[in-house]
């Protein structure tokens, strides 16, 4: 097993990475605001790049959802699903696209039930805004331009309602 894989079937220091990566990202958000968010991601995306790279194989989609998909990324899957699996998942879990690999989403699953955002997987996440791509997510998030904090999607704002336990009216 790689040291990946291991981290990622055991992702609660990932998760406090996560959280504590947050805490740091708001102290710094006048500056961030101040830069602007092509000044900021050109700061950032580096050693955004420099953990994720690595940990996620992260694909700098510019708007992370890591903490929704049991710190897997979704970017990975063939065919970029932000939204569970595909219908061709095999009966052992793996690929259709590549059978000798296991589904993202399978392994997403079975790893939120390690983290303490097992409910999120059920949050509908909004389509991939092309326009963030390369763009550091730190930045994006901690400005308040992905579809996360922007809450602009309606979709994503059902799938919170729901989650909250009210409905759709
Ligand atoms: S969701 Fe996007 S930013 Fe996060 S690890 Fe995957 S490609 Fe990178």
């Amino acid at each position: 097993m790689s040291v990946r894989a291991f981290l990622q079937d055991h992702p609660k220091p990932l998760v406090w990475a996560w959280e504590l990566t947050l805490r740091v990202l708001g102290w710094v958000r006048p500056v961030l605001a101040q830069l602007g968010l092509e000044r900021a991601s050109w700061w950032l995306r580096t050693p955004e790049m420099l953990i994720k790279k690595p940990l996620f194989d992260c694909r700098e989609c510019g708007q992370c959802v890591l903490h929704y998909t049991g710190m897997t990324c979704p970017m990975t899957c063939p065919k970029q699903l932000r939204n569970g699996p595909c219908g061709g998942v095999r009966a052992d879990g793996h690929c259709e696209v590549y059978p000798d690999r296991p589904c993202v989403w399978v392994q997403a699953w079975e790893r939120s039930a390690r983290t303490p955002y097992r409910a999120e997987m059920m949050r509908l996440n909004a389509p991939v805004d092309w326009r963030l791509e390369g763009l550091s997510s730190w930045v994006t998030h901690t400005l308040e331009r992905d579809a996360i904090t922007t809450g602009n999607d309606p979709a994503v704002r059902y799938a919170d309602e729901v989650l909250e336990g009210r409905s759709w009216n």
